[in-house]
């Protein structure tokens, strides 16, 4: 792993969550949400499946309906019998009193139940309707994350900090008061919680924003103001390379500054996309910043003029593919082998130099070079390819790599 700049994380209590624990120094976790119909017990239990293969380490399935509810035993006996242990995390919103009490089976099935505190009821029903949702929490030694959202803000609270505000000789804007009342959502239905007999390890936070400025003073405040475990990630973030920059931009500043003991990158998959690009994105934060391995990662040059030809593209992508299809093998039977560094380079430039600072690297030809691709193993030149079927052949020497550099698991 890269060495990472002295970092003071934010302390936070560690939460148990099936054999994962989130905060308290444990590394940070990678989680993920389908978007199949629950009530759907062979779709959702595929794309559980799908996401917790891609790497995610908890998947969250929302539970919005009676059908929902009794679908959630079936999908975790389904992913049981595909040999699938993750843990699953129920989103509850509205009825989440109703839908836990009245299946038990659901309550039981779930490792996490996630409560938005904006959705849980209004006024009176409010309070007792969260305070069940925590006595099932209590009942089934479960942890509860406490998800506040931006779009679903308690509208009661923001209006009680709106009418103080106004009090204040020189108010604030209107964004500040509403950051205020999203950390003061959190904390106060935490505090709620611990009253009601839920301990600080069994409590999960988070509070959700869309926008990467206001991630960040939501998420500094919470953590100068508390030491839950915290769950980072900029919701709505969006499609595409702009879902993936946002988010980017705002888990790093974060996670940078040791805030976050868990994230999830919300994407919104392109029609008929892939639904675990966001678990990928998501590992490729931690792994580029250096604060966890997940899989080798495949440097490659842009390219350039010096280049016509698109080998090395190609090269460099069918590695990436290739070591992401062989991870799953190589983790059950190697130690350390998601920390190996590989380079894919377009020509002469920069190509050896790069090349030789990974673990295994292949300079390829540039326009008007030799016809040769040399390839450096731990630094020196090992052995030149040639003409057709150097992507095989460089994948042979991936594999060998793999099976002489790390040692086999016991
Ligand atoms: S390594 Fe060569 S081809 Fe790649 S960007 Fe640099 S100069 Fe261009």
């Amino acid at each position: 792993m890269n060495n990472v700049p002295h970092m003071s994380r934010h302390a936070s209590v560690g939460v148990r969550v099936g054999p994962y624990r989130i905060g308290g120094g444990a590394p940070i976790l990678v989680q993920s949400m389908t978007n199949t119909d629950t009530a759907d017990v062979q779709s959702t239990a595929d794309q559980v499946r799908a996401l917790a293969e891609a790497g995610s380490e908890l998947v969250r399935v929302t539970v919005n309906t009676p059908e929902a509810a009794a679908a959630v035993p079936h999908i975790r006996e389904r992913l049981d019998a595909m040999n699938c242990g993750v843990p699953l995390v129920g989103d509850f919103h509205y009825n989440g009193h109703k839908l836990l009490r009245e299946h038990p089976a659901c309550a039981e099935a779930l490792a996490k139940y996630r409560i938005n505190p904006g959705n849980v009821g209004f006024r009176e029903k409010r309070d007792r309707q969260f305070q069940t949702m925590i006595e099932v929490a209590l009942e089934y030694s479960r942890p509860v994350r406490i998800g506040v959202n931006w779009g679903s803000l308690d509208q009661e609270l923001l209006a009680e900090l709106m009418d103080q505000n106004a009090t204040l000789a020189i108010p604030r804007e209107a964004q500040v008061v509403m950051r205020k009342a999203l950390v003061e959502s959190a904390l106060r239905s935490a505090a709620m919680a611990e009253e009601i007999g839920l301990e600080r390890d069994r409590i999960v936070i988070s509070c959700k924003v869309s926008q990467v400025q206001d991630l960040v003073a939501v998420y500094g405040d919470l953590a100068a103001r508390s030491d839950y475990a915290l769950h980072l990630g900029l919701t709505e973030a969006g499609m595409g390379s702009k879902g993936i920059v946002a988010s980017t931009a705002a888990l790093a500043i974060l996670l940078q500054k040791g805030i976050g003991d868990t994230i999830r990158v919300s994407l919104t998959p392109s029609p008929g996309g892939d639904r675990t690009q966001e678990v990928i994105v998501a590992q490729e934060i931690l792994q580029t910043m250096g604060l966890r391995s997940f899989t080798p990662l495949v440097t490659a040059c842009p390219g350039c003029g010096r280049t016509t030809s698109t080998v090395f593209q190609e090269l460099a992508e069918k590695i990436q593919s290739h070591v992401r299809v062989r991870m799953p093998e190589w983790q059950k039977d190697y130690v350390g082998v998601e920390d190996m560094q590989l380079a894919v380079m377009g020509c002469i430039v920069n190509g050896p130099g790069e090349s030789k600072h990974a673990d295994i690297g292949i300079s390829l030809p540039g326009t008007g070079e030799t016809p040769a691709a040399p390839v450096f193993i731990d630094g020196e030149k090992s052995v030149t390819l040639r003409g057709e079927g150097i992507a095989e052949a460089f994948q042979d020497i991936v594999e060998n790599y793999v099976e002489s550099h790390y040692a086999k698991r016991g």
